[in-house]
Order: structure tokens, then C-alpha cells, then sequence
């Protein structure tokens, strides 16, 4: 890359008015920081997304715009949580800049290390996913979550990357191919892997809320992480069918036992024709459930009508 990169900083904000003077004066400073030794374009910006904020978040994100020349807002309709403020973000901007870089705008993420996402961006990596190097700064509680989390999604194939949040720079092209997926339920940071391309990664140290509060509560939490599971795999469908299996086998058990009780004549009139018919059907039952499922899972997929490939290269 001969011309320096035109990079944008997108933060998507819900209720962030307390944490909002800071961090526009620590992103400000950044860019003009990387634009002055000559590492990105002077072109380069920061998008800060008001996510349907009831607080003066987006007044301040205007008064912010006025202020500073790399600054710039973008309003949402209402809220619409982390993930779909956080694409519109992207999306929005694609045409603008050369890369994109996610980060929330309470700076928890270390920003110090833009600068070497951003060579790695030029020297031809289309993805840097920012990664945690410890969680101590987290609770016990969030950070036990947080593995039991990642232990899940790993045993069900999910493709994510351990410790990364949405702190990452993606590429136009990345960005490109994210606007084809059609999905509803958002779950990116198991989307970005999928897309493929170069990828690479920068460590840091996550640091402790300076202001206001968490807006990810335990139930949203869960449900993100729920949602994250069943955007992605099959797999609690799949383990319904291998308990039905698993079950009938059973059945199959209990009902030898049952005849076998039958034939040897140690039973109370009328349970072997009770209890066998209960097995048997409870058996069938569940495994056909599960059958049922798997068909449900394929047109889960297909209704997703996510695309199929993207072209990395082309040669004419
Ligand atoms: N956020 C958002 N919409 C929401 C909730 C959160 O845009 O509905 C933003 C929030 O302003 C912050 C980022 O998402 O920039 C991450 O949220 P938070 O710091 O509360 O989450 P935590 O770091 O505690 O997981
Ligand atoms: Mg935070």
C-alpha cells in the first residue's frame, strides 16, 4: 500500500454521555497522533453511533462533531442493541475509509494498540482481531461466564476467536462481505471468522469501566451468548436426536426386562402391558422429535440464505 490508509473508528454508544468527553478527546488524540507520523490518512475518522440513547448522548456526539474534524455521528432510530448499532456503524462507512475498527466507546480496549492493527493492515491482513491477554480486571463471575462461554461454542464448532470481543479492524472487503449476510439474529464476532480472508491478532490488557455502567446485565449476557449458540449450530437440535437414540436403546432394555419378568411370572397383573407401550412409545417419540429437528435445523439454515463464498482474488 503506497497511499497511507484512510482508517475509521466506529463506537456505537447507548447512554454514554458520562463516558463521552473523554472518549472523544482519547480518540481525537489517537488520530491526530497516527496522522501526524504519517501511519493513516489525515481522511481518517471516528463514527460514534447513538444506539436510541435517553441520556444526552447524541447532543453530545453533535457538540463533539462541531468541535473535533475527525468526528463523526451517526443516530439510530431507537435501540437496537451492541451488535445492530455496531453494523450500521460499519456498514455505513464502508465506502469511506479503507478499514474499518470496531471498539466500544467506553475504552475499555486498550486503544494503543490501533497502531499496530493498522500495520498489519497494510501489510495486506484484511482482519485483526483484538484479543484480551487477561481478565483480571473483570469480575470473577463475568470472567467464568466468559469461559464456560467460549468451552461451549468450541465444543459445538463455532468458529470464534478465544478472548476476542468486538474490538477488530476488517478490511472494505471484509466489510463488503458482511453487508451480504441477510441475518437477523447478530452474532459477529462468530460472522467475521466465517467470512475468511488474512487474519491476525493484537494482545492487550482490557481495563476497568472509567464511567457509568455496565449496559450488559447477566440476562443480556445469557441471551447473548444463547443467541450467539443458536445462530450458528444445529447442535442442540442434534443432541435431541442422539437422546432420543439413546433413550429408545434404553427402552429397548427395559422392555426386554419387562417380557423377560413376564415369561418368569414375578409380576403384578397388567404392567408389562402398561409399561411396555410407555417405553416403547416414549423412545420412538423422542428419536422422531430429534428427526423432525434435524429438518428444521436444515431450513434454519437455508432461510438464512447467507452467501456462499466470497472472491478474495481475482486475476484478469
Ligand atoms: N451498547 C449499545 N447498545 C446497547 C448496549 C450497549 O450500543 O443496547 C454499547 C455501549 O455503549 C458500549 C458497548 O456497547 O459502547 C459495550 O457495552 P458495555 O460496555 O456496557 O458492555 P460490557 O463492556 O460491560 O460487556
Ligand atoms: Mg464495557
Amino acid at each position: 500500500m503506497d497511499k497511507l490508509p484512510i482508517i475509521g473508528i466506529v463506537l456505537p454508544c447507548y447512554n454514554e454521555a458520562q463516558m463521552l468527553p473523554e472518549t472523544t478527546v482519547s480518540i481525537n488524540r489517537l488520530i491526530d497522533g497516527l496522522v501526524a507520523r504519517g501511519v493513516i490518512s489525515s481522511k481518517s475518522f471516528a463514527v460514534f453511533v447513538d444506539d436510541g440513547s435517553t441520556d444526552a448522548t447524541w447532543q453530545l456526539i453533535a457538540l463533539k462533531a462541531a468541535e473535533y474534524s475527525y468526528v463523526k455521528g451517526l443516530k439510530l432510530s431507537g435501540n437496537v442493541g451492541h451488535q445492530k448499532a455496531l453494523l450500521a456503524g460499519l456498514l455505513c462507512f464502508t465506502q469511506e475509509a479503507d478499514a474499518l475498527i470496531s471498539i466500544d466507546a467506553d475504552l475499555q480496549d486498550d486503544i494503543t494498540v490501533v497502531e499496530d492493527m493498522v500495520q498489519l493492515f497494510k501489510n495486506g491482513t484484511d482482519v485483526v482481531y483484538g484479543v484480551r491477554r487477561e481478565r483480571t480486571t473483570d469480575t470473577f463471575f463475568k470472567r467464568n461466564t466468559a469461559l464456560i462461554f467460549y468451552n461451549i461454542m468450541k465444543k459445538m464448532r463455532i468458529n470464534i476467536v478465544y478472548n476476542h470481543a468486538d474490538y477488530r479492524l476488517c478490511s472494505r472487503r471484509v466489510l463488503a462481505a458482511l453487508s451480504e449476510f441477510g441475518e437477523v439474529n447478530l452474532f459477529l464476532r462468530g460472522i467475521i471468522p466465517t467470512i475468511g480472508f488474512s487474519s491476525g491478532r493484537v494482545y492487550y490488557d482490557r481495563l476497568e469501566r472509567k464511567a457509568g455502567e455496565s449496559k450488559y446485565p447477566f440476562h443480556k449476557m445469557a441471551s447473548f451468548a444463547w443467541n450467539g449458540i443458536t445462530s450458528f449450530s444445529n447442535y442442540p437440535l442434534k443432541l435431541v436426536t442422539i437422546t432420543g437414540f439413546i433413550i429408545f436403546f434404553l427402552c429397548l432394555l427395559m422392555s426386554g426386562y419387562a417380557v423377560g419378568s413376564y415369561l418368569f411370572g414375578k409380576i403384578v397383573p397388567g404392567w408389562v402391558s402398561t409399561v411396555l407401550p410407555m417405553y416403547f412409545l416414549g423412545g420412538v417419540q423422542l428419536f422422531c422429535f430429534g428427526i423432525i429437528g434435524e429438518y428444521v435445523g436444515k431450513i434454519y439454515l437455508e432461510v438464512k440464505k447467507r452467501p456462499n463464498y466470497f472472491i478474495e482474488k481475482r486475476i484478469d
